[in-house]
């Protein structure tokens, strides 16, 4: 056998395990079927000189010391501490809205009263949810609960998901926070960092080993295909291990339906000047058909001269059939896992295949999330 693993996909699943078994002494084929490395954190630079992030803005955010050491490894970073605004009755405002937010959209004698009233409620607490702020007995906080709701919430999951806010899980209201302070910041954990010369390269760090070999604008499921809980490869049984972190609907040839995902219209737009707004992310919760605008160069920390690209996201269904639709954001309700979980039985009887990563997993992972996952389970496999 020529590999002693196959990983279809090459974002940070599938490279961060063929690093790890690079390192080990296996040898390594990588299928992508992207003429790209880096799944949906590839980065790409564009003829005015900004580098943008090709599939949308990507914050590395972490308390997981593990991820940061093993990522560390493969790039210099800096420190960036993310800040977004929102746009909230034509003024902009911190989101997580904050004491800054209140100060900004009521009057002085009406901020300092709902202020006073929250630092008496919930003496030395940094943040809480507007479910607690909606149920409080005090109608002051209680009608401040609702307003943000109603403008920095409700329209934007609607935009985001397409679906009726009632459907929305209390448990996802429930982790929308009203910061009790200034703190601005979108995230609040301990490693706040951006690779120093972009995701892309932090790929080709990572690949860059003679145990590893890549194909690129190679679709796996070409040559694989899943026969009697086997595996085959070329026709001929594969005895060796696969790891698969690309659709599992796919994979099994959508033998129970396909599973349903959001999709993205990315809209780039380049101007000559140096700033188009003055933060990374501005959100819009309410009127405009995107749900925000990313400026290019606060993440990439480039210095370009009278340039600038932004990016607008327009919320929009996903059809698998559509090969110029992407899937990014996984709709994860009770039906659709029961639909995946069926898909996860039929893996659980080939023992040498695995799933990794968001597509294959049908689930939201951050790329510290991701990362840790990939690290986990190849101690699991080298077990
Ligand atoms: C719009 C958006 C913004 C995000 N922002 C952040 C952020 O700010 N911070 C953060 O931590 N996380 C963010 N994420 C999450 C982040 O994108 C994921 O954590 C990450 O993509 C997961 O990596 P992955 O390897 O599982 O998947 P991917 O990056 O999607 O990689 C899977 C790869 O498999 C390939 N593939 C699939 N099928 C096949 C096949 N049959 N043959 C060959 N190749 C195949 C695909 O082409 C793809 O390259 C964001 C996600 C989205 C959608």
């Amino acid at each position: 056998m020529k590999y002693d693993i196959i990983i279809v996909g090459c974002g940070f699943a599938g490279s961060t395990l063929a690093r790890k078994f690079a390192n080990a002494n296996k040898k390594v084929l990588i299928y992508e079927k992207r003429n790209h490395i880096g799944g949906n954190m590839y980065e790409e630079i564009l003829e005015n000189g900004v580098r943008v992030h090709k599939y949308g803005p990507h914050i590395f955010h972490t308390n997981n010391k593990i991820v940061f050491d093993f990522l560390k490894k493969y790039s210099d970073w800096y420190f960036y501490e993310h800040k977004v605004l929102g746009k909230i009755n034509d003024n902009l405002v911190p989101i997580p809205f904050n004491f800054k937010s209140i100060e900004l959209l009521y009057n002085q004698e009406k901020a300092e009263k709902i202020k006073k009233k929250l630092q008496e409620k919930y003496p030395n607490v940094k943040k809480v949810s507007i479910l607690d702020l909606i149920n409080d007995s005090d109608p002051t906080i209680k009608k401040l609960g609702e307003f943000v709701y109603k403008n920095v919430f409700e329209n934007y999951t609607a935009k985001q998901w397409n679906i009726p806010i009632s459907e929305i899980d209390k448990s996802v209201i429930n982790r929308v926070p009203v910061i009790l302070g200034y703190d601005d910041r979108y995230f609040q954990d301990k490693y706040q960092y951006m690779p120093k010369d972009g995701y892309t390269k932090v790929f080709e760090n990572l690949l860059n080993h003679k145990n590893i070999t890549l194909e690129l604008e190679h679709n796996a499921l070409e040559d694989i295909k899943i026969k009697d809980n086997k595996i085959y490869l070329d026709n001929k049984e594969y005895k060796g291990i696969v790891i698969y972190t690309g659709e599992i609907d796919e994979l099994f040839e959508y033998k129970y339906g396909a599973l349903p995902y959001r999709s993205l219209n990315l809209v780039f737009e380049n101007y000559d000047m140096n700033y188009y707004q003055s933060r990374a992310v501005i959100n819009y919760p309410n009127e405009e058909l995107f749900t925000r605008i990313t400026e290019f160069k606060y993440l990439t920390n480039q210095i370009i001269d009278k340039k600038t690209t932004i990016l607008k996201e327009y919320p929009k269904t996903y059809d698998y059939k559509d090969k110029n639709n992407l899937p990014y954001y996984a709709i994860i309700n009770e039906e659709n896992l029961k639909k995946y979980n069926q898909y996860k039985d039929l893996v659980s009887k080939i023992p040498n295949l695995y799933l990794c990563g968001r597509l294959a997993e049908y689930k939201y992972y951050n790329m510290d999330a991701v990362i840790e996952r990939a690290l986990n389970l190849y101690l699991e496999i080298m077990k």
